[in-house]
């Protein structure tokens, strides 16, 4: 692949006869590109962590090269993102201390009483930092050697890695580098804890190990690991296959481990109702309960879970939090991890991932999530809807839903999936997340298919196929994974066979397009209805406000188009005064619904070092509440169906 830029080269230059100099450029890019298909004879990682307060991750990779090989070099590289969340964050940059050397010695802890102790010298080889994400080792005709660095980590995270006092807790593309053109190759790796710290993970195959073989780097990395001396860990079983919820708490539990885990194993069996029993033989729920208000993220891998929660388990709230973040990630043990869109692995990690389908992937995960803490048992009837209803809040308030489709929204997930950004934007403006959007469309699609096909089929219908069909009967698309990824226009095709009804006008309006989904036609179908009213939410003129000013009332957004904007206030403004009475952060928005429709309200905002008069000429209020209730006239039928549809 990378041959192709240098080829270009060549032909360009010979066509003006610089022969000697393509010459040149052919042998550099020969050494670059040496044999990329051949695998090396070994690849094996090592991890330690001897200093956990420093954050330092300790790794080595042993590299073996295939006999007669004429590699001269290789190349090492950091990914610059991570699967399941798709901002760029550079791992690269908190590498550091990288050397190579030659041979490989045996580990004193490696070998065995009667084997000799042979001297072994290390001579080190050159690395050259080639650029941001890439080092470069010069092997120099060396038939082994071994690259070493100190990778540092210290957020507890889906994504990122800590390693402090109390654990580590890692996620392979933040802390190893791959081979470059050697991705796919077998990987081996083993980890050496502190005293007393235990290991677990989502591919145990004995309760105490501490290396693991791996048919790839991709899979090495979709295993996040836990090492601590104080997880716990409880198992239940579903359909002969094997589940496990470690728990490693650093806050109270409040006696609530058993009931969270009865009900984990609750949504294992609504999901699995679904889906059919998985593919793999065990399972693993790796919980954090981080108690730090700051923590918190969830990661899907393909026999296991990363769940991180920024409250004790005995607080209010988080135990449903944690069950809900269970339920999406566990159905990511099909739609994503397995049924995947085309873009989904192998990825390229030295740019962001694009892929238009990250509505059906998140999205439809996120209604399946929801629906699926009704079909558990968790949550009621009522409970469910008026989680879908504050979605529709959620996303029919944002004033993106009417500038970004679904479509679009996943294609600039690196903009929004948790990105940071330096230079200022418009997205609180012009961007809507794909997971409620998604959700949406999902909830939409189901509730059409089950109406139009009075209740013969539905959402589930579609996804069990596209399993089948793309993950269970297609020939491999590459080395990752079994199967190959769908496209938009698969799911749409899937879709419409399934319900029996083209949605190629569903499809252009409501997920390429930014038309309103059809939702009361759906909810219709289940003897339901959407009621809009004005919000009980206090008028805000267009202006939010930052909750970080530190007593200051900082403006953190201007609505486009609002009567704030009119009045010529700006992003970063400081409110000082409203109607000429000083106001906080707790009383400025009472103080501006004391006002009506059409007053002329003074405002007096700090900009910089100077301070700014201005006019707020109130208008309508923009925000709408949402609220999903039954029809009168529900028929025995459209409860029928209802009951189905929650049931599954
Ligand atoms: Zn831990
Ligand atoms: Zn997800």
């Amino acid at each position: 692949m990378k041959n192709g830029k240098c080829r270009s080269q060549i032909k360009f230059i010979s066509r003006r006869l610089y022969l000697a100099l393509a010459v040149l450029l052919l042998a550099a890019c020969t050494v670059v590109t040496a044999q990329p298909d051949q695998p090396l004879g070994s690849i094996t990682y090592r991890l330690s962590m001897t200093r956990p307060a420093s954050h330092l991750f300790e790794v080595t990779i042993e590299v073996e090269l295939p006999a007669n090989s004429n590699h001269q070099g290789l190349e090492f590289q950091m990914a610059k993102w991570s699967p399941g969340r798709y901002a760029v964050f550079d791992f690269a940059k908190n590498v550091q201390e990288v050397y190579a050397a030659t041979p490989i010695c045996p580990r004193t802890e490696d070998l065995k009483n009667n084997q000799p102790l042979v001297t072994c010298r290390p001579l080190s080889l050159p690395v050259i930092r080639v650029n941001d994400q890439t080092w470069r080792v010069e092997t120099r005709g060396n038939a082994t050697f071994s690259l070493s660095y100190k990778v540092f980590g210290n957020d507890l995270s889906g994504t990122f890695s800590q390693l402090d006092t109390r654990h580590a807790n890692f996620n392979g593309a933040s802390v190893f580098m791959y081979i470059v053109n050697h991705k796919s190759d077998p990987v081996r790796l083993v980890i050496y804890p502190p005293a007393g710290w235990r290991i677990v993970n989502g591919r145990m195959a004995q309760p105490v190990q501490r290396e693991w073989q791996f048919p790839n780097w991709d899979i090495m990395i979709d295993t996040p690991t836990e090492v601590a001396p104080d997880w716990t860990i409880n198992d239940f079983e579903v359909d002969g296959k094997k589940y496990y919820v470690v728990v490693h708490s650093f806050g109270e539990e409040g006696g609530k481990r058993s009931a969270l885990v009865s009900d984990i194993e609750k949504i294992v069996r609504a999901e699995t109702a679904m889906w059919g029993a998985p593919e793999f033989d065990s399972y693993t729920f790796l919980f954090h309960f981080a108690a730090d208000d700051r923590s918190g993220d969830g990661m899907e891998h393909l026999t296991s879970t990363q769940i991180i929660e920024p409250g004790a388990l005995a607080e209010p709230g988080v135990y449903e939090s944690a069950l809900g973040t269970a339920a999406h990630e566990f159905f990511h043990v099909w739609n994503v991890k397995r049924l995947r869109p085309i873009e989904f692995g192998p990825w390229d990690f030295t740019r962001p991932a694009n892929t238009r389908e990250l509505w059906i992937a998140e999205g439809l995960t996120n209604y399946y999530g929801h629906l699926m803490m009704r079909r558990a048992g968790i949550w009621n009837e009522s409970r469910f809807l008026r989680r879908e209803a504050e979605t529709i809040n959620n996303i029919e308030n944002s004033p993106g839903s009417r500038l970004m489709s679904a479509e679009e929204s996943s294609l600039t997930a690196p903009f929004i999936d948790r990105a940071q950004h330096i230079q200022r934007t418009n997205l609180a403006n012009t961007s809507i997340s794909y997971y409620p959007k998604g959700e949406l469309l999902g909830l939409v699609l189901d509730l059409l298919i089950r109406g139009k096909t009075n209740g013969k089929a539905s959402l589930d219908d579609v996804l069990r196929r596209m399993y089948d069909e793309f993950y269970l009967q297609s020939p491999n698309g590459s080395y990752y994974l079994r199967g190959r990824g769908y496209r938009t226009e698969d799911f749409q095709r899937v879709a419409s066979e399934v319900a029996g009804f083209d949605f190629s006008d569903f499809f252009a309006r409501h997920v390429r397009g930014v038309q309103v989904p059809p939702y009361e036609e759906g909810l219709a179908f289940m003897g339901l209805r959407l009621v809009r009213e004005q919000s009980r939410e206090p008028y805000n003129a267009g202006i939010v406000t930052s909750p970080w000013g530190a007593g200051a009332l900082l403006i953190s957004n201007v609505l486009n188009g609002s009567v704030a904007e009119d009045a010529g206030l700006q992003t970063g403004d400081e409110i000082l005064t409203l109607g000429g009475k000083r106001v906080t952060s707790t009383d400025w928005l009472s103080t501006l619904n004391r006002f009506q429709q059409g007053d002329r309200v003074p405002i007096s905002v700090k900009r910089d070092r100077r301070t700014i008069q201005a006019m707020l000429v109130l208008g309508a209020p923009e925000r709408f509440e949402y609220r999903i209730e039954e029809r009168r006239d529900a028929t025995s039928e459209q409860k029928a169906l209802r009951a189905a549809w929650l049931k599954g």
